[in-house]
């Protein structure tokens, strides 16, 4: 294969020295950090879509911390030319210096002999083709308008361009340093045709317009690892309010979403300014930007001042109540502080990301939502726990290979105790003087510990084995702070697992619905008519777990599919369909219209249940056939797509277009989704 391909441009006129290049990439990652401190990137890229090509010119500003012969950039499959290295004096003109370098495929090495305590600047020009961290949605390969054949329409096609650096590396299109320890101050300026919309890091300075393209120019004030360097491009209106702060919090939307704006961003300044507020250190950014995109690999990425959210979370009202972004939201907003101001040093110190980030979210919902909810979320985090301890797969919150329930659902929790140990002003306290003492850096546990034991005065170091280093899952420990709450104390008191007449009761008393909710589940044949005048939630769980309906209740369950909630008409629409087939046709006639999440779930089960009803509009049995098929395709998010191929294969109609689309959806960079075709597929051979 291509290793050690010399593509790059040499200025210098000597024969390449035969030179070992035997370094491991851990060691080199954390040698040259040490040695060499990028500070600026001009970054200027073009973007192809239909060919999926970038094509870019970088300049580093660099300082050498410590006398070295050779630094590198992560470049991936790069092809890269017209390299300048260039010493800046304080006087006199830039001086340009013979050098050698190798592009090996993922990286760009310069052999030069770099002086300590100098300044250099490095140049070049590349064109990547990205097969992962950029994105291209939408765009027909070599095709600048997509024929309209099967239906489709331009304006169905989303045709956008996004990144995701965390986990892929954005050294995938852009010549960058993959180390996290490695803070630059990027300026990027992108060029695309009109029409679209570019978003990236900073701020917007001007766009120049050229004949089909315009360049967008932005800014950034302060420095960044390299994962966090993003972009987005597609159609979005936006709205813009303003932090109590003054920070600009830009809301992208596509154009026809415009009255789920409300909906989904809701909460999202009160949440901004909750953070200021409880974290005491201002927002580090110029402004926050959040983009939905079309299928996204994630919930969402905290992107610097620009975290790209999946559009699944574009939601109206109705689905508010069961399915909201604001969790999300917080989450990444937090993460802005932590993990974007100060960034962990390795994997090792990851939590104090995710399990800052998972408890920052927490806190700001228990603003909105109460402290029942907050010890609610908290006990769900403990459940999830106690499953992964019973099955062996606990882990310490240091090791770097653990399990996302660790890392934010551990790391939340320890949080809270952590409060609860050393008192909400020394915790607040400890917060505020790790970020300001470590803003723009790179933090390990101990810096965060060491606060937390000088602002308390209290020795740590037990608190830490227990929670920190011990993979046990302490569940004791964990509950006995829980029951503190008297909503956790009700919820763990009410329990049918033995069915009693005191378990009827429970259903018409003043209890949490969270508590009725685990009635229903263990014992749903205790269900009478005077409970379905519960709240929304509670009926949702009778719609759930009472599947096989009594005559008497029929009425009071029909009532169901008029509930503002999607899963509730979703699972009561099915469940009516099957306990009682004489009125099949009126429960589809009465649902017709209804669509669902983003995720189609009602039409697609509508569509599947119309199918399977001989009797109910055979003249249009086709059509509805087609439409469903037609919610395989790839113009459509892969979440509607999984439901259409899961129908689809239920009934056993998945034909020949249908299984055209399994096969490229088995592609697909979603891996879960791109898992599931490949499944479905085998079933088929
Ligand atoms: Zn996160």
């Amino acid at each position: 294969m291509a290793f050690w391909i010399k593509v790059c441009y040499i200025r210098s006129m000597k024969v390449l020295l035969q030179l070992c290049f035997c370094f491991i990439s851990l060691f080199c990652f954390s040698q040259q950090a040490k040695d060499v401190d990028f500070k600026s990137a001009k970054v200027h890229v073009e973007i192809q879509p239909t060919i999926k090509k970038v094509k870019g010119q970088v300049a580093y500003t660099l300082d050498i911390l410590k006398a070295v012969d050779s630094l590198y950039i992560d470049a991936v499959n790069m092809n890269i030319k017209n390299i300048e290295l260039i010493q800046t004096h304080q006087q006199g003109d830039p001086e340009f210096l013979n050098f050698e370098c190798k592009n090996n495929t993922k990286q760009l090495i310069i052999y030069y002999a770099f002086k300590q305590d100098k300044r250099y600047e490095l140049r070049m020009e590349y064109v990547a083709h990205p097969r992962k961290a950029m994105y291209f949605v939408d765009w027909v390969e070599g095709v600048d308008t997509v024929p309209i054949e099967n239906n489709i329409k331009e304006i169905d096609l989303r045709k956008q361009v996004w990144t995701q650096g965390q986990g892929k590396y954005t050294s995938n299109w852009l010549p960058s340093i993959d180390d996290m320890n490695d803070k630059i101050e990027f300026d990027l300026s992108i060029t695309f045709k009109k029409g679209f919309d570019v978003i990236t890091n900073g701020r917007l300075t001007h766009k120049e317009t050229q004949d089909s393209t315009i360049t967008w120019h932005y800014d950034m004030e302060q420095s960044m690892s390299s994962y966090l360097v993003a972009l987005v491009i597609g159609k979005y209106d936006k709205k813009i309010k303003h932090s109590k702060s003054g920070i600009p919090l830009e809301m992208y939307y596509y154009p026809e979403d415009s009255l789920k704006y409300e909906p989904t961003y809701r909460y999202t300044k009160g949440i901004f300014d909750f953070f200021e507020e409880e974290i005491g250190v201002p927002y580090p950014w110029q402004n926050y930007k959040q983009i939905p995109v079309k299928d996204f690999l994630y919930a969402g990425m905290e992107n610097t001042g620009t975290t790209i959210f999946s559009d699944s979370f574009v939601i109206d009202s109705i689905a508010f109540v069961d399915k909201n972004y604001v969790n999300v939201n917080a989450h990444e907003l937090a993460h802005q502080w932590f993990g974007d101001l100060v960034t962990e040093t390795s994997g090792t110190h990851h939590w104090l990301q995710e399990g800052f980030a998972t408890y920052y979210a927490l806190l700001a919902e228990a603003f909105f939502f109460g402290d029942d909810y907050y010890y609610w979320n908290l006990y769900q985090y403990v459940q999830e726990l106690l499953v992964q301890e019973k099955s062996g797969q606990s882990s310490s919150l240091l090791d770097p290979k653990s399990s996302s329930t660790t890392f934010y659902k551990k790391g939340a929790l320890v949080l809270h105790l952590l409060r609860e140990k050393i008192g909400n002003r020394v915790f607040r306290e400890t917060v505020k003087n790790y970020l300001l003492k470590y803003s723009f850096k790179n933090v390990r546990t101990e810096d965060f510990i060491n606060e937390a034991e000088n602002f308390s005065g209290k020795d740590l170091s037990g608190f830490v084995n227990r929670w920190l280093k011990d993979k046990t899952f302490y569940i004791d420990d964990a509950m006995e702070s829980l029951e503190k709450s008297t909503f956790i104390q009700e919820y763990l008191m009410v329990d049918c697992e033995i069915a009693s007449s005191k378990c009827i009761t429970y259903l018409n008393s003043g209890i949490s619905d969270e508590s009725k909710e685990k009635v229903i589940a263990q014992n749903a044949n205790l269900i009478k008519k005077e409970h379905f005048k519960n709240s929304v939630k509670v009926r949702q769980a009778i719609a759930r777990y009472l599947v096989e309906i009594p005559k008497d209740l029929k009425i009071e369950y029909e009532s169901l599919l008029n509930d503002k909630s999607y899963f509730t008409v979703e699972f009561a629409l099915y469940n009516l369909w099957t306990n009682f087939p004489e009125s099949r046709g009126a429960y589809l006639r009465q649902t017709k219209g209804m669509v669902g999440f983003r995720d189609k779930n009602i039409r697609t089960l509508w569509l599947t249940l119309a199918l399977l009803t001989s009797d109910f509009e055979p003249e249009n049995s086709q059509q509805y056939y087609k439409e469903l098929r037609d919610y395989t395709n790839s113009r459509y998010d892969f979440n509607i797509r999984m439901n259409a191929f899961k129908y689809l294969s239920m009934i056993k109609a998945c034909d020949q277009p249908c299984k055209n689309n399994l096969k490229q959806a088995s592609e697909h960079h979603v891996w879960q989704f791109s898992k599931f075709a490949r499944q479905l597929l085998k079933e088929f051979n």
